[in-house]
């Protein structure tokens, strides 16, 4: 149909048409230019929204009725979009939190374009609480929205978690607060950021006052230094435990031991100290007093003159003294794990053995015995003991020797039993042979007293009497050079022993020459180191002997000579006489010890004096001889 074929009314019906066609661009193009505006006055609570990427968007109109889900509501509340589009949003939303919610509604409470955030709880399609948050802006105004545009992401994980954060770090806050140590903070410059109860009580300040205080003003000044090491050492990541004193505000000291824990940033820089802390003032002082008493026991142990070992139960070597590796010459730690019994007297080892096991089993008893130990240069050393059991005392167990080297005092006692036997023998001669001259002197004088004698008589009786009175001088002469040797300090000088032993048979020169007697002296005797007056003595006691012991040899011979020796020198003086006895050999250096009878004179002390005159200058003497051949007497003198 054209133009002409239409009638009047469908004209203006198509005007009509047209006219509408105009005001919908028209307002279409209102529309646009509202959301321009829109977008010019809201971009900044746009970018919140987005910015806040939450997980669904939707449009709720003015009486809080869904008009428009994003499909992802689903995957959020287990509603489909179709079930919720024209429900209410408070069919939702839990009872508590409706009225708050309700207040955004209906229209009204927010102004144009505000935004909003709101949270709330609101019934999953399972039926449990969730919690959701959603930002909003009031669009209802704009024509071209006409609602609430709305997106919302369920929070609920995320609270929950916040929820178990915070409840574990109260958890800590009251675990720390209540702790018995002190726990502190600090940051680098040594200041407290945190602390809690127990480390004010400790550094004695009042709740709430280290915050901002430094650590260093309660440190001791004896202690600063301490406390920068451990700063430093911290600074390299280092962790460390240590002892400082500090001084309360009242003046007081304390000891504290501290652990300081590093916390380092990524870039391996310290940015804070973790500081754990306790008093141990009692405890240290403790602890000093121990040390004191252990210093005290450990040098009354490596000062005592004894010696003290422990053994282990198997009687072998755990632990000895300073004092007995100087007795012993042992280094205690080489005969640790050894038995003792080694090193005991073969001799001695059953007694031991036997007394050992008697104390085995009963914890804390004891015996004493002497036994003889073997030092380390191999000679025996006899020492008092004393053994006690502790194998069960926690702090021993084993079997503690207590022992002393009595081997001197044994000398002593041996030379003291010698010296006895000698006072005897010397009271027994004195006894004996001094009144037998006086005994006689009183029979002759006594004939004289008479008066019947005749010249001749008297003339021979005097001279009895002056030879007992020189009898009796020449026995004095001799106790008291015997008494001299032994008492007298051996003056040490080089001597000619060529040169005494000439003097000495000058002296002698007639009475040899009587009994006509050969004298054969090495020639060359050496120069040696040794008391003259002493020497003297050694080599006149021992002619003397060889003259008056030569009996009845046909061609009596005296040789003086030396030996070869290693580091000494060896006398001799050699005689063709009597000859001694085996038996006897050994026994007549003993003093007032005589086998030669009354024939001979003499009190039993030359050979005597002779042994104490070696003795003297560290030399030994002893004798070579066969009865009826002759004997040699041989001396040392260390070179
Ligand atoms: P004394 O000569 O006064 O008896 P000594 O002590 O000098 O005392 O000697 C002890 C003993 O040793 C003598 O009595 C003698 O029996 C023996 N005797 C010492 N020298 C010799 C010797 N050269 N030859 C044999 N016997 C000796």
């Amino acid at each position: 149909m054209d133009d002409t074929q239409k009638t009047a009314e469908q004209l203006l019906e198509e005007i009509d048409n047209l006219r509408r066609r105009v005001a919908e661009l028209e307002s279409a193009e209102n529309e646009l230019a509202s959301i321009r505006g829109f977008l010019d006055r809201g971009s900044e609570s746009l970018r919140l929204i987005f910015e806040e990427s939450l997980d669904v968007t939707g449009v709720v109109d003015g009486e809080g009725v869904f008009r428009y889900l994003s499909p992802s509501i689903e995957k959020m509340t287990g509603y489909t979009v179709e079930e919720l589009i024209g429900k209410s949003v408070f069919n939702y939303v839990h009872p508590d939190d409706i009225d708050e919610l309700r207040a955004d509604f209906p229209r009204g409470t927010l102004t144009f374009a505000q935004t909003h955030k709101r949270q709330f709880r609101y019934r999953h399609a399972d039926g449990s609480w969730h919690v959701v948050e959603s930002a909003g802006i009031n669009l209802l105004d704009d024509p071209a929205v006409a609602g609430l545009v709305v997106t919302a992401r369920d929070v609920t994980k995320r609270i929950m978690v916040e929820k178990t954060l915070k409840e574990s770090e109260e958890r800590y806050r009251a675990l720390v607060e209540s702790q018995g140590v002190g726990i502190c903070e600090i940051d680098t410059e040594d200041r407290f950021v945190f602390a809690n109860p127990e480390a004010h009580r400790i550094l004695g300040v009042a709740n709430g006052e280290l915050p901002g205080r430094s650590f260093r003003e309660f440190a001791a000044e004896e202690d600063r230094e301490i406390v920068r090491e451990q700063g430093r050492l911290r600074r390299r990541g280092i962790t460390g435990t240590y002892d400082v004193a500090i001084i309360r505000p009242g003046g007081e000291r304390r000891i504290l031991r501290i652990t300081g824990t590093p916390r380092m940033d990524n870039n391996g820089k310290l940015f804070a100290s973790l500081g754990v802390f306790s008093e141990i003032t009692e405890v240290k002082e403790a602890e000093e007093a121990l040390e004191r008493s252990r210093r005290y026991y450990r040098s009354l142990i490596k000062n005592a003159g004894e010696m003290i070992c422990i053994l282990n139960s198997d009687l072998t070597f755990r632990w000895g003294s300073p004092a007995s590796g100087r007795i012993t010459g042992y280094d205690p730690a080489d005969i640790y794990g050894k038995p003792l019994l080694d090193y005991i007297h073969p001799d001695d080892q059953a007694e031991a053995r036997e007394k050992l096991r008697s104390i085995e089993k009963n914890p804390g008893a004891s015996f004493t015995t002497e036994s003889r130990f073997r030092h380390s240069d191999g000679s025996y050393h006899f020492h008092a003991v004393l053994v006690t059991n502790l194998l069960e005392d926690a702090a021993v167990q084993g079997l503690v020797v207590n022992s002393w080297d009595t081997t001197e005092r044994k000398i002593m006692e041996e030379e003291l039993v010698a010296r006895n036997q000698e006072l005897d023998a010397f009271a027994r001669t004195v006894a004996h042979d001094l009144r037998t001259p006086l005994s006689l002197i009183e029979g002759y004088a006594q004939l004289l007293q008479d008066g019947a004698n005749s010249v001749e008589e008297k003339k021979a009786y005097l001279e009895n009497i002056i030879n007992a009175v020189r009898h009796m001088d020449e026995l004095t002469e001799s106790l008291l050079e015997y008494a001299q040797v032994g008492y007298s300090k051996a003056e040490v000088s080089a001597v000619e022993a060529a040169d005494v032993v000439k003097q000495l048979l000058l002296q002698q020169v007639k009475i040899l020459k009587r009994n006509h007697v050969e004298i054969k002296v090495e020639k060359g005797l050496p120069t040696i180191m040794v008391d003259e007056i002493k020497l003297r003595q050694v080599f006149a006691n021992l002619l003397d002997n060889a003259i008056k012991y030569m009996g009845d040899s046909p061609e009596p011979r005296i040789e003086i000579g030396t030996r070869q020796a290693e580091g000494e020198v060896i006398f001799y003086v050699k005689d063709n006489g009597i000859g001694i006895k085996e038996k006897q050999q050994a026994e007549i250096f003993q003093p007032f010890k005589r086998f030669a009878g009354s024939a001979s004179r003499g009190l039993g002390i030359g050979l005597s004096t002779v042994k104490l005159g070696v003795q003297g200058w560290g030399g030994r003497v002893w004798v070579e001889s066969t009865p009826g051949q002759g004997s040699t007497f041989l001396f040392t003198v260390p070179l």
